[in-house]
């Protein structure tokens, strides 16, 4: 591929992310041309570099990460290597059934017949046979969640619209900003503990607290960052509050409610005339925890409370 051929590339996936979509146009043509295995994979590579270099990640970002789903956790940036054969067995099976003498003629021959066995010969990603769409992606899902920086999106797909942003943007994102959260997302942001990868010697210890500064540590952690983290835990409760008034609901804001248990203050009370009053505690999680348990945990505690 020629240098403007491969700046074509870059422009078909820039700038992010409203351009995800138009990757697969260039899908298309590889479908209906000879496209060999090597030519495929160089072409993925050559993308991820290319995104690499314009969402500043850092050069170990996991494979899987690119490609897997948005759903998923990924970026959802289409696998040639292993899409494009997929495409092609899809694209010739129908011609089996076709009663055109010259179409069974061509199938026929030693050439189409050997290109036929080469395409459907199962890809392989990570162990895994690639023999569908399906198989393909839980494939890269399961080695994106079973990677260091991976494993806190391994319940992404139980809250699939959250992750839309990914691929359609918002208005109230600048691109550094979207950059910015792209690299949070993947826990792909600098941290003294990333950096470290492969070096033993380098001090992976935060200034204030000493404990292992990762990208979690400050995020959720460190004593350093809790005004931050106050000032993020408001903005989410004024933000439900907000889409809550719009939605038709009266909110009440940190009320004390005496229980037997003591005094409690939840973030929000949510009243509406023809609903159930819902009580709500906003919580960031950290990663490594178990999203299911969480949303129960939290239900458990105010059932008991509150009664
Ligand atoms: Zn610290």
């Amino acid at each position: 591929m020629s240098a403007s051929d491969l700046l074509a590339l870059h422009a078909l996936v820039f700038p992010l992310p409203l351009h995800f979509g138009r990757l697969p146009r260039r899908l298309h043509q590889l479908v209906l041309t000879a496209s060999s295995k090597k030519y495929l994979k160089w072409l993925d590579k050559s993308v991820r570099a290319a995104l690499r270099s314009g969402l500043k990640l850092p050069h170990d970002s996991p494979k899987a990460f690119f490609h897997a789903k948005i759903f998923d956790g990924g970026l959802g940036i289409v696998t040639l290597e292993h899409q494009v054969p997929l495409m092609k067995i899809k694209r010739i099976d129908p011609l089996w059934a076709s009663n055109d003498p010259v179409i069974r003629e061509m199938l026929s021959t030693d050439g189409a017949e050997s290109l036929l066995a080469r395409q459907r010969e199962p890809s392989r990603y990570g162990g895994v046979q690639v023999t569908s769409g399906e198989s393909l992606r839980t494939a890269l899902a399961t080695d994106l969640h079973s990677s260091v920086d991976g494993r806190g999106l391994r319940e992404s797909d139980l809250v699939p619209h959250q992750h839309q942003w990914v691929a359609e943007g918002t208005g109230l994102l600048s691109g550094a900003n979207y950059i910015g959260a792209v690299e949070v997302r993947g826990n792909l942001l600098h941290s003294a503990v990333r950096a470290a990868r492969g070096r033993p010697n380098t001090s992976v210890l935060c200034g204030a607290c000493q404990r292992l500064r990762s990208l979690g540590h400050i995020l959720q952690v460190c004593p350093r960052t809790h005004g931050s983290r106050v000032a993020r835990h408001d903005r989410l409760v004024a933000l439900v509050q907000s889409a809550a008034g719009k939605a038709g609901w009266s909110c009440i804001r940190e009320p004390a409610i005496p229980t037997t248990a003591g005094l409690r203050r939840p973030d929000l009370v949510f009243h509406h005339p023809d609903r159930p009053t819902y009580v709500l505690d906003v919580t960031v999680v950290v990663l490594t925890r178990c999203f299911t348990r969480c949303i129960s945990h939290t239900t458990y505690s105010f059932t008991v409370q509150l009664h």
